[in-house]
């Protein structure tokens, strides 16, 4: 039988295809805007003054100062900027960092977003802006934090590097397992997110042996938006929790973090919830962790927390912070049972289930 579920559509437009960076004025337009502030990190200036040129008058010009975790100085600097330019909207063009720089500014603003992202990390589909002040992370949801519309582009991923690619592509692969099992999921967020873990299964391999491979981009950046969607529409749960604790309070970065912990975290649920994991048994093997470990080997993901330049010494107050405040995770939590599944994600061990 159908258990209950309550379902809410995005009210995002999605446009998808090689080539589509193309309609970045047309879209603009379409939001009722004509002057654009264009968003990217310093890595990515080139390209965001390419993009401003190519929206000619549409533009009022670039803000290239996008960084990790969204620091609020930094907002504050691109909110003088918005103030002076008199922009209308933001194009975002880049990863999380810089998509989190558009809705810090949405948020503040309530300004349109155009989000055109370069890697797989999702967040231009969800609802959720994390920034950082004074070394500490806050959250906040909302329906100005959605960007409007969401161009998707492969070519623009193409010079991903390779390390990156595997790394973004299993954290959004992560949001996608967390997505099974979440208390709050519905048939559609599960469709999508059996739909993203097979995308990426057969695109990974493909990029790990060509990163130019064209089609095996295309079906990536397909997964990264199935599985971005889910992150932003049901709960997270032990492997989110785990990753925000890591990154939060030791600092390691995002992507890789994600990576490591993906097997671990889906092993430790597997024996709880065997049925909701089914579509991860299907497309990695019968023991979801072990199979999701292997598959990681395979496309040369890293494996241990000791090479992020975490500490043995760490893990005790990683397991501290990682149980302190009461969630909810199919299998209950204990701070000894996840002291030992940080061990063996720290060592690099291959999950037994
Ligand atoms: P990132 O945006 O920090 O990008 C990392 C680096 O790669 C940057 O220098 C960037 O310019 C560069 N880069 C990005 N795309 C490239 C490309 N195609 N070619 C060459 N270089 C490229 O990394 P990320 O993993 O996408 O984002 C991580 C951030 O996003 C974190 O702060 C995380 O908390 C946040 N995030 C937020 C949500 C949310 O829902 N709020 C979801 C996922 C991630």
């Amino acid at each position: 039988m159908t258990r209950a579920f309550t379902y809410r559509g995005s009210a995002a437009h999605i446009v998808f295809g090689a080539g589509k960076r193309a309609e970045t004025g047309d879209w603009v337009e379409k939001l009722g805007c004509g002057k654009a502030l264009v968003l990217s990190t310093p890595h990515q200036a080139d390209d965001a003054a390419a993009l401003s040129e190519q929206l000619g008058g549409l533009s009022v010009g670039v803000f290239a100062k996008a960084a990790m975790h969204t620091p609020v100085d930094v907002t504050e600097e691109a909110m003088e900027v918005v103030k002076q330019t008199g922009a209308d909207s933001v194009v975002a063009l880049g990863g999380g960092s810089t998509t989190g720089l558009g809705k810090a500014i949405a948020y503040r603003t309530d300004l349109p977003q155009v989000v055109i992202p370069t890697t797989y990390a999702g967040s231009e589909v969800t609802p959720i802006l994390g920034q950082t002040e004074g070394g500490r992370k806050t959250t906040v949801r909302g329906d100005s934090i959605l960007p409007e519309v969401v161009i998707y582009d492969p070519d623009l991923t193409t010079g991903l590097p390779l390390p990156m690619t595997i790394t973004s592509g299993l954290n959004a692969m992560a949001h996608a397992a967390e997505a099974l099992y979440a208390q709050d999921r519905n048939p559609v967020s599960s469709l999508m997110a059996a739909e993203g873990l097979g995308a990426f299964s057969e695109a990974l391999p493909l990029l790990a042996a060509d990163p130019a491979d064209a089609e095996a981009r295309s079906a990536a950046l397909y997964g990264a938006w199935l599985c971005g969607t889910v992150l932003g529409t049901v709960g997270m749960a032990l492997h989110h929790k785990i990753c925000h604790t890591l990154g939060g309070s030791f600092d390691t970065p995002h992507a890789e973090t994600h990576a490591i912990m993906l097997p671990h975290t889906v092993g430790f649920n597997a024996g709880t919830v065997p049925d909701q994991l089914e579509p991860v048994a299907k497309l990695f093997g019968a023991t979801p962790g072990a199979g999701l470990f292997d598959f990681s080997e395979r496309i040369g993901a890293p494996q241990a927390l000791k090479d992020l330049g975490l500490s043995e010494a760490d893990l005790d107050r990683a397991a501290d912070i990682a149980t302190e405040n009461p969630y909810w995770n199919p299998r209950p939590i204990d701070r000894e049972s996840i002291r030992n599944l940080l061990q063996d994600a720290w060592d690099g061990t291959r999950p037994a289930i």
